[in-house]
């Protein structure tokens, strides 16, 4: 939801199209540098957050692209670690608990091993220096050297991360997708959400991103389509939103079309009987 003008027009222009869950950045998602969030607007957000019947786990703000908590380079990852806290901060003080944000990338300076330690030791020091908020780990399309693409890489996150309350994960279907878990059948997508909660577990399933895709089955490239226009097709929504894990999670659209989002809604609501 667009913030601009204030994250407190974010609550009132996802109440228009009739959601009831959001998604938004708490500064400019293209920027390092952001003003601190004035005591006022911080008001006026959770006032209208209430007004409106969301409550911190209908949330799920999303950090900065420039991020990079796998980073190969010493002095570059202290710069993505410190914005990463800044940014859970910043939550907190909005009265959020989830964080989403992509794991990170080795750049091909580095392993996937030693990357996921990396972005593992990230996690740990930005939650030493904040109190409440929940890191919400998004699964990747692969594209690029994006890791947490596999249910094993989020897993091995997570086994470095010390406090493993304060940690999730956040399914987004077109990346699973992109990244070769078949979700365009029922017994794909009963295939993949059991594999997710042997390998990862569905506690940790904290949020999901509903987008279907423009690209094939396994093409590691990242691109969104509205729900029922691309390769995944509706079944995987129609599965999803009959799952038990997916009851009290944010379910957030990055589909393409705005305009329809208000359908989309209405479509998924009648899913979930
Ligand atoms: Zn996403």
């Amino acid at each position: 939801m667009s913030a601009a003008g204030g994250v407190r027009n974010a609550p009132i222009n996802a109440n228009k199209i009739g959601a009831t869950a959001f998604a938004l950045f708490t500064k400019n998602q293209r920027r390092w540098q952001a003003k601190e969030l004035a005591p006022q607007e911080i008001e006026q957000f959770k006032q209208h957050c209430h007004d409106l019947g969301f409550t911190p786990n209908t949330i799920l703000p999303h950090d900065s692209y420039l991020i990079n908590l796998g980073h190969p380079d010493d002095e570059l990852i202290d710069k993505s670690r410190t914005a990463f806290t800044e940014e859970l901060y910043r939550c907190e003080q909005l009265g959020l608990e989830l964080l989403n944000f992509h794991p990170g990338s080795h750049l091909r300076k580095i392993s996937e091993d030693k990357c996921l330690q990396r972005i593992s030791e990230s996690i740990n020091i930005a939650l030493d220096k904040s109190t409440s908020v929940t890191a919400v780990i998004e699964n990747t399309a692969g594209q690029g050297s994006n890791l947490g693409y596999s249910f094993e890489q989020l897993a091995q996150i997570i086994h470095g991360v010390e406090d493993k309350c304060r940690v999730g994960v956040c399914l987004d279907t077109c990346h699973l997708f992109a990244a070769g878990y078949d979700l365009s059948s029922r017994q794909g997508c009963q295939t993949t959400f059991a594999a997710f909660h042997s390998i990862v577990g569905n506690q940790y399933l904290k949020a999901m991103h509903l987008n279907d895709s423009k690209t094939a089955l396994n093409s590691r490239v990242d691109r969104h389509a509205s729900l029922g226009k691309g390769h995944i097709g509706k079944t995987a929504f129609e599965f999803i939103m009959q799952l038990d894990a997916t009851r009290s999670i944010p379910l957030i659209l990055e589909t393409v079309e705005p305009e329809i989002w208000p359908e989309e809604i209405n479509w998924l609501n009648s899913l979930s009987t």
